[in-house]
C-alpha cells in the first residue's frame, strides 16, 4: 500500500473517535445523541390531514375579497407621504427657491443629483438670494427615493411628489433636468428671471413669501 493511502480498517488511536467507511455505512461514536424532532409528531386525525393541511390557506383565500389592482387602467392613490418624483419649488412671485448650494447632491448616497450654481445679477434674477442653480439634474436610474436630499435642502426648494410612473426605455430620458423638475407657475407667479416682487429687502421678501405661500404648499 502506498504511504499516502489510508487503511480504513486500521484503528485511529486510543480515545479518538473512530469513523470507518464500509460501503457507505458509517459507524457513529456511541456518545452522539440521536436526532430528536422539536415538533411533536401528529397522531390520529391530525396525522391523516397533515399532507393536505397546507391547502387550507389556499382554500380559505378563495372566499376572501380580491386585492388585484387594475393598474394602469385604475390608479390607486398613494399614501400622502409616498416618496415619488422630486419637485423644485418656487416662491409666490415665481422665483426659484433653489440657491444652488449642492447640499442635496452631497447628501445623496447614490450620487444621483448634479448641481451647478451660478450668480444672480440684477438683470437676470432667478432666485431671491445671491446664487441659483444654473444646472440641476436628477438621475432616476440611480435615485433610491430615500429622501435624504429633502432633509438636506435649507430652503425647502426640493420636495417629493407622489408621482411614481417613472419607467422609460431610454436611459437618457431618465436624467431629469431642471426644466422638468421645476414646479408649474401657479396663478400670480411670473417666469424668472425677474426682480424680487415680494419685498424690497431680503427680510421683507422672505416674511412676505412665507405668508403668501409657494409652490410646495
Ligand atoms: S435643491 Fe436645496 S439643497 Fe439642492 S442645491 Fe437647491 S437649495 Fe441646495
Amino acid at each position: 500500500m502506498a504511504d499516502d493511502a489510508r487503511d480504513l480498517n486500521a484503528p485511529t488511536g486510543e480515545g479518538e473517535v473512530e469513523v470507518i467507511l464500509r460501503g457507505g455505512a458509517v459507524d457513529r461514536p456511541a456518545d452522539v445523541t440521536p436526532y430528536e424532532p422539536l415538533i411533536e409528531a401528529k397522531t390520529g386525525l391530525g396525522e391523516l390531514l397533515a399532507p393536505v393541511a397546507g391547502f387550507g390557506v389556499t382554500f380559505a383565500s378563495l372566499f376572501r375579497p380580491t386585492v388585484t389592482e387594475q393598474y394602469p387602467y385604475e390608479k390607486v392613490p398613494t399614501k400622502p407621504r409616498f416618496h415619488g418624483r422630486h419637485q423644485l419649488n418656487r416662491y409666490a412671485d415665481g422665483l426659484e427657491k433653489c440657491i444652488g448650494c449642492e447640499l442635496c447632491a452631497w447628501a445623496c448616497p447614490a450620487d444621483a443629483i448634479y448641481v451647478e450654481g451660478a450668480d444672480n445679477t440684477e438683470d437676470a434674477r432667478y432666485s431671491p438670494g445671491e446664487r441659483y442653480a444654473a444646472v440641476y439634474q436628477i438621475n432616476y436610474l440611480r435615485c433610491i427615493f430615500c429622501g435624504l436630499c429633502i432633509e438636506a435642502c435649507p430652503t425647502r426648494s426640493l420636495t417629493m411628489t407622489n408621482e411614481y410612473e417613472l419607467a422609460d426605455d431610454s436611459r437618457q430620458d431618465l436624467i431629469f433636468t431642471k426644466t422638468q423638475l421645476l414646479s408649474d407657475l401657479l396663478p400670480g407667479m411670473e417666469q424668472p428671471p425677474h426682480p424680487m416682487r415680494l419685498g424690497e429687502k431680503d427680510t421683507d421678501y422672505y416674511v412676505g413669501a412665507g405668508g403668501t405661500g409657494g409652490s410646495d404648499r
